[in-house]
Order: C-alpha cells, then sequence, then structure tokens
C-alpha cells in the first residue's frame, strides 16, 4: 500500500498455505485490464497458487446505479484475455446466481462446491478495502478467507479506522507486496467513449472486440 511497508500492520502469514489453496479475484470487469491480470498473477505466483479464479460479478450491489455491460461481453472479454494462461481460470459462479450479487454468498457458494479443505484467497485492491464496512456481512467475508490485499494508487486505507471498525480484519489481511498499476475500467470507459486509445491498457484481444461491438462509445460518463 502506499505508505505501508511490507508486513508493516498486516496480519495474516502467506507460509502454511494448503496445496489446495486458490486464488479468487471477483470484479465487474467492465472491461477486464492488465491492473486485474497484472497484480492477480502477482498474487498467483507470490503464494505459490495453481489455479485463480475470475468470477464476475453480475451486478454490483455499491453501483446500483450503474447498468454494467450485458454479462456475455464482459465474459467473452475475460474468455479473451485469460485464454493463454492455464492458472487463470472463469467462475460462473455470480453470473449464475439470483439476488444481490454479494461476495460473501459468492465466496460460500464455491466454498460448498469446492469442499471444506479448499482455502479461499480473495484478492482485494485497496479501493474495495476502503469500502468493505459497506459491504454485505464483511465479517463473514474475512473470518472464512484470508484477503491478499493489492495496492490501487490514489486510495490509501487507514487500516487502523477500519480496524476498529471490523475488529480481526487486521489478521486476515496478506501483504503480498504487488505492484501498483494505475488503469482503471472507469477510465478505460471513458477514454474509449471519448475516442482515446486503450491500447496496451487492456490485452489486445480485448481492444478489438470493444472495438469491433462498439462497445463504451456512447456511455454518458
Ligand atoms: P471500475 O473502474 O468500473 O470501478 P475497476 O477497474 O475497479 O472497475 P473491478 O472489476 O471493479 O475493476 O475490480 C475488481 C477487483 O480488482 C477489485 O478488488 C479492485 O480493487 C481490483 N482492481 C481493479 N483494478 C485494479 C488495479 N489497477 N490495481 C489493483 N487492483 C485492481
Amino acid at each position: 500500500m502506499d505508505g505501508l511497508s511490507a508486513g508493516d500492520s498486516i496480519g495474516a502469514q502467506a507460509d502454511g498455505l494448503s496445496p489446495r489453496t486458490i486464488g479468487v479475484i471477483g470484479g465487474t470487469f467492465d472491461p477486464i485490464h492488465v491492473g486485474h491480470l497484472i497484480v492477480a498473477e502477482h498474487v498467483r505466483d507470490r503464494l505459490g497458487l495453481t489455479t485463480m479464479l475470475f468470477v464476475p460479478a453480475r451486478v454490483n450491489p455499491l453501483k446500483a446505479g450503474d447498468a454494467p455491460t450485458p454479462a456475455v461481453d464482459r465474459l467473452r472479454m475475460l474468455q479473451l484475455a485469460l485464454q493463454d494462461h492455464p492458472g487463470f481460470q472463469i467462475d460462473l459462479v455470480d453470473l449464475e446466481r439470483v439476488g444481490p450479487s454479494y461476495t460473501v454468498d459468492m465466496i460460500a457458494t464455491l466454498r460448498e462446491r469446492l469442499g471444506a479443505d479448499v482455502d479461499i484467497i480473495f484478492v482485494l485492491g485497496a479501493d474495495s478495502l476502503m469500502d468493505l464496512p459497506r459491504w454485505h456481512q464483511p465479517e463473514r467475508l474475512f473470518r472464512e478467507t484470508r484477503l491478499a490485499l493489492v495496492p490501487r494508487p490514489g486510495f490509501t486505507p487507514d487500516l487502523d479506522a477500519l480496524e476498529e471498525a471490523l475488529p480481526g480484519l487486521r489478521g486476515a489481511l496478506l501483504d503480498v507486496a504487488a505492484p501498483h498499476i494505475e488503469v482503471s475500467a472507469t477510465d478505460l470507459r471513458r477514454r474509449v467513449a471519448g475516442g482515446r486509445s486503450i491500447r496496451y491498457m487492456v490485452p489486445e484481444p480485448v481492444r478489438r472486440y470493444i472495438e469491433a461491438n462498439g462497445l463504451y462509445t456512447d456511455r454518458a460518463l
């Protein structure tokens, strides 16, 4: 994190991970971009995980007024972005659910399917960590999974305040010393709407898909 050195004030240990530990990164992926890919690969590599599951959300309960791009397009872009990496997989658990897309419910469903002996490490950007007190049942999330905290330029979480709001949170956070990648889907959508380049900010097949399907061109942003 900005202003936070590795091991400074973050609690969970990465050693002793079970070989059956998997990483999970959830998001709207509207669109998937190099920020997601670089931090997901960093966490996978750093923690020695075989698999990182990308779980596209149907809707984001915290972005209620903001309809995401249809799931079919977001999914196709994920497939194009992940196709060359055997360790990156897509899981449709959230797209197939009914009701609000709460991360805690998505993780519970995944856990039921994968079995109790599989540990889950959930990748969380610093921006999402700052939002965590507004999430549905955040305590359940960090009691049941460890959270790999990755930095997000421009977001500096106040860990003391977060720990006060959510006691026990600090002990669930893994500092994986991920690189700072200043790309956001919001900025990419704005760039496309403004006719600007997104080359190298998304994988090339994703850029071509966006262009060929006219995504994000008519967004009021
Ligand atoms: P938007 O700009 O539409 O809010 P986003 O770029 O934040 O989108 P999401 O799909 O909402 O992308 O993000 C999914 C997860 O990936 C979140 O935990 C978020 O914090 C994390 N994330 C997204 N972009 C980055 C980045 N550049 N660096 C680190 N983490 C990121």
